[in-house]
């Protein structure tokens, strides 16, 4: 890895419509909602399962495991981060149990079919097995078995990679996920 300091990237305001949703009850735990981070207008859309805090306990800005190891990964491979944008499954992140199935289905029809439709990115990565099986709407499916080419979901040219925090636990990853942003990168050239 090059040396490379990670920065926050800037939030997408969560739209005045979406601010008290509760529709999936996952409003009870408290979290704040997460609507997405990075360029909105970008061609390359990532999806992760849920937001990791953008805050510390003292409410300073705070670049949290997922991001430093994403945004280490996208310098590693010079890709622009204004080519970027990252949004979530969930938009709150949960810290107790939760009915999983339910609650993605629901907080995914409710907003990200929303910003495909608004934001319309050329290109989506998704990250991590729970991302994946949640977009392809497929428990059977995964990384392993995914990664290293494109699938058609919903319409969208769609590729996956490990998720930032697997990487960061089993850094032999690092390698396929470098390996992997080069193929988005290599799609929007
Ligand atoms: S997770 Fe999504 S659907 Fe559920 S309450 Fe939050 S914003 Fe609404």
């Amino acid at each position: 890895m090059t040396s490379f300091c990670p920065i926050i990237w800037p939030e997408d305001p969560t739209p005045a419509s979406e601010r008290n949703c509760e529709e999936c009850g996952l409003y009870k735990q408290g979290t704040r909602m997460v609507f997405g981070e990075g360029n909105p207008n970008a061609p390359i859309m990532v999806i992760l399962d849920n937001p990791g805090a953008r805050e510390d306990r003292e409410g300073n800005a705070y670049v949290c495991g997922t991001r430093q190891t994403l945004q280490q990964a996208v310098h590693e491979v010079g890709l622009d981060k204004e080519l970027i944008y990252v949004t979530y499954i969930l938009k709150r992140r949960p810290i107790r149990k939760y009915d999983k199935e339910r609650t993605r289905e629901i907080c995914m029809h409710r907003h990200l079919d929303e910003q495909l439709k608004r934001q319309k990115p050329k290109i989506l990565l998704c990250m991590g097995n729970v991302a994946v099986q949640s977009f392809f709407e497929n428990a059977e499916v995964d990384v392993k078995g995914l990664r290293g080419s494109w699938h058609d979901v919903k319409g969208y040219q769609t590729t996956v990679a490990y998720h930032p925090l697997a990487v960061r636990r089993r850094p032999n990853l690092y390698g396929l996920l470098v390996e992997d942003l080069t193929l988005v990168k290599a799609a929007i050239q």
